[in-house]
């Protein structure tokens, strides 16, 4: 069995979806090796392609039920899990500030 990698790297198949700036290897196909071989694996390049490809395609609606709204703007509501004023960052479960807002904190800024 092997191990996952704890980083999040995309799969090979994914990468190869987009054309490799390094190599100019075209969607679908291998990577190329300088002296013209096909590589087992894609140029690091290729991989940041896919991972901006990705990002840019990603689907962020205006106004819809998947959009996060930014952290400060949460903020302008009282949480209603740990029950901080409104601009106090949340609490976490020993007191310490958090980050993050609560998820009851976003829905209750978002109203969904
Ligand atoms: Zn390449
Ligand atoms: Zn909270």
């Amino acid at each position: 069995m092997r191990q996952f990698s704890p980083r999040r790297s995309p799969y090979r198949h994914e990468t190869r979806t987009v054309s490799c700036p390094r190599c100019g290897a075209g969607p679908g196909s291998w990577c190329i090796e300088d002296d013209g071989r096909a590589r087992g694996v894609n140029h690091q390049g290729r991989v940041r392609a896919f991972l901006d490809a990705r990002e840019l395609t990603d689907p962020s609606p205006a106004g819809g039920s998947t959009h996060h709204p930014p952290r400060d703007d949460v903020r302008a509501v009282s949480c209603p899990r740990c029950l901080v004023s409104p601009f106090q960052p949340c609490t976490g479960s020993r007191g310490q500030s958090r980050e993050s807002n609560h998820y009851e904190r976003v829905v209750a800024f978002t109203g969904v």
